[in-house]
């Protein structure tokens, strides 16, 4: 495993997807120009491209000649690229296209992916790429002859232009390809090809193994490239694979269809996987491809200064227009944002985030297509993120000793051998709160919770139509109940009744399990045949099942509390889940009286023996249809800190500007003000 290879701070991807029907390709080009305009942008790796997902090569192929686009004017520019950032030290990593490849699907159809159906398939948005939709987007199969051109052309690239810095191979996700090599290979294996399950088993497989293949081809020809594949999301699959990739590229535009959630789920399992992550972002104001348009500059300083917060390197994606040139206003704009990166950056090096809460992610049991996360999880970073907790996303291969607290969010199934690593988790002292489905084996017939014991009511409401209820959306709330909190789970809430939308699992406490609060019924189901007013019927007063359950160290919600958070984020669900940790944490390690749009994250630079706090307070706000923006930045004054003292504390400064804080230490924590927090501000701990 190659866990030792460094990223660069400051890097841009450049697209260059360019029609072979426009002209004058890299007229404007000058290979001199290029390279300062990005030096003094202070970008310090930049991902130029061998091929695209024309199909079309940007230098002088010996091997496809046929393929080099039709009007490129500078016949290498590739190696003209390399050339004038290596005089100034720039990397410049390869970009090659695999599964979109417009040029192999017109000229090899005979190479496609097929669906069952019959049609091309395409994807992840698409589905079918149908005979008259404008795109590259038909996916062509990794199990026909196309595979044997990818390693010829892979092959010529690391000769070209050896030693190359990197590889960056675009487009590897699996697709339910019922095209005739998979069909054959699938039957060779013993495997269905008529079941859908089995394709896209079988799709990650071949996917996979190419993965595994072609990075042993590339490290047999050059040991110290870069490698990484993109499918615009890095998740559980990828833990088993991750030997075949040198590091981890997060690509998350939150102005694309990931929004801003995506990358801080994302990160927080990533980063423990053993390899460096880059996350990436865009310069566009909306996704890859939308050129002549900017982000706004507070937005492009956030999600580049929150990669810093959360451990990562910053990558900004750009498109270079088919002339060549780069555009002056997007490099000024990238440059003022990285100047601010390369400032803060000796704060960030080799940092290791510090965490007191684990939260699995149902992405191993659901699966997050298309980089869709799970509700539960999303609705856990939302609560946690806007609570100053401090977390990582983990699943049920994670070394669970670093975590005071592990969180199961709503559906987390437990079979055997995950109950015995929870059961010695909670031995040590542990922690364990679970919601709704979380602890159930896979049938759904019982908990397997260490310490709570749980048990199924035998009759769990259904629908006018049999189906169960619980955890389901209902517009008008129809099989919504009440919690009624009260004492330490309760604390800051009234004890009066509190809405729970979606039905919970309906359960009752075992022997030695503590009740902490219980449902209250409404008067009836919204059916059509009783129904109240506009949404869910009022409390009837009457107590129905068990709604929050502690047994030694485990606390359980019988409701769906993460999801629900996710649907409407009713704030009691958070003060709830709050209450909980607190009673099993004791003190949150980080505390503050800021608002909950404070970002906060303590990470430790162990060389340098000190901790570096990140606070970050941009609002993104839903001001479109499609998509949250960022324009300004709201500073916060006189927010106050208590945060948990590792060993004596020496000093306390604002960096890189070095303002001195006054401090205290008491009972173990360190207590401090920080005058004003405009946008991002770092706080050193020594
Ligand atoms: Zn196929």
């Amino acid at each position: 495993m190659m866990s030792g290879t460094k990223l660069r701070f400051r890097q841009i991807h450049l697209d260059f997807h360019t029609s072979p029907d426009i002209e004058g390709v890299a007229s404007e080009f000058d290979p001199e120009l290029f390279a300062k305009t990005l030096e003094e942008a202070r970008v310090n790796s930049v991902t130029c491209f061998a091929r695209c997902h024309h199909g079309l090569i940007y230098y002088d192929s010996v091997l496809h000649p046929e393929r080099v686009h039709p009007h490129l004017v500078r016949r290498n520019l590739l190696q003209e690229q390399i050339d004038a950032c290596h005089r100034r030290g720039i990397r410049v990593p390869i970009y090659i296209t695999v599964q979109w490849d417009h040029y192999s699907a017109m000229e090899h159809p005979e190479w496609l992916s097929v669906s069952e159906d019959g049609a091309i398939l395409a994807g992840p948005e698409e589905i079918i790429q149908k005979p008259f939709n404008p795109g590259f987007y038909h996916v062509l199969c990794l199990n026909s002859p196309y595979r044997d051109f990818l390693f010829a052309h892979t092959g010529e690239v690391l000769e070209r232009f050896h030693p190359v810095d990197g590889l960056f191979f675009d487009i590897l996700f699996p697709v339910s390809c019922a095209c005739n090599h998979c069909k054959r290979a699938m039957l060779e294996r013993g495997m269905n090809p008529h079941l859908d399950a089995d394709r896209m088993k079988f799709s990650q497989m071949t996917i996979n193994e190419f993965k595994r293949e072609m990075s042993a081809f590339v490290r047999s020809r050059n040991p110290e490239a870069t490698i990484f594949y993109n499918r615009g999301h890095i998740g559980t699959p990828h833990r088993e694979v991750k030997d075949a990739y040198s590091h981890f590229e997060l690509e998350s535009l939150p102005s694309g269809h990931w929004g801003y959630l995506h990358f801080p789920a994302t990160v927080r399992y990533a980063r423990r996987l053993g390899l460096d992550c880059l996350a990436q972002t865009g310069k566009f104001h909306t996704m890859w491809g939308d050129f002549h348009s900017f982000k706004n500059k507070a937005a492009l300083e956030f999600e580049t200064f929150n990669m810093l917060a959360l451990g990562a390197k910053c990558m900004i994606g750009d498109q270079l227009e088919p002339k060549g040139k780069l555009s002056q206003p997007v490099y000024d704009l990238i440059g003022a944002v990285y100047k601010e990166v390369e400032r803060k950056e000796p704060w960030c090096i080799d940092a290791d985030p510090i965490v007191e809460i684990g939260v699995f992610t149902p992405e191993e049991f659901m699966g997050a297509g298309g980089g869709e996360l799970p509700e539960a999880l999303r609705g856990a970073v939302r609560m946690l993120q806007e609570s100053a907790h401090q977390f990582d996303v983990i699943d049920s291969a994670s070394d669970l000793s670093k975590y005071r607290v592990v969180i199961l969010p709503d559906n987390i199934p437990v079979d055997e051998s995950f109950a015995g690593k929870l059961e010695a988790y909670a031995k040590t002292g542990g922690g364990i709160i679970a919601s709704f489905e979380s602890g159930m084996n896979a049938e759904k017939t019982e908990y397997r919770l260490p310490g709570v014991e749980i048990r199924l009511l035998a009759e769990q409401t259904k629908d006018i139509y049999g189906e169960l209820v619980r955890g389901k959306h209902y517009r008008r709330f129809d099989y919504a109940d009440y919690v009624l909190p009260s004492g330490e789970i309760g604390k800051g809430l009234p004890e009066t009744e509190h809405v729970m939308y979606s039905k919970g699992v309906e359960v009752t406490a075992g022997a030695g399990t503590e009740v902490l609060a219980k449902t209250v019924k409404p008067y009836f189901n919204r059916t059509y045949r009783q129904f109240c007013s506009h949404r869910q019927a009022p409390s009837s007063g009457e107590f129905g099942s068990d709604a929050i359950l502690r047994g030694g160290n485990t606390i359980f919600f019988a409701h769906p509390v993460f999801s629900q958070y996710n649907r409407n984020a009713p704030r009691w669900c958070k003060q709830l889940v709050n209450n909980a940790l607190e009673m099993l944490l004791g003190k949150a390690m980080i505390t503050h009286d800021g608002p909950s749009t404070l970002l906060v994250t303590l990470n430790r630079q162990h060389h340098e023996k000190r901790s570096v706090l990140h606070l970050l307070h941009y609002i993104p706000e839903r001001r479109s249809v499609d998509i949250d923006i960022i324009e300004d930045v709201i500073p916060l004054y006189n927010v106050s800190f208590s945060i948990e003292a590792r060993g004596a504390v020496r000093r306390v400064a604002c960096v890189p500007d070095g303002a001195e804080l006054p401090f205290e230490v008491r009972d173990g924590r360190v207590n401090f003000s920080v005058p004003k927090i405009s946008g991002h501000q770092m706080v050193v701990i020594e």
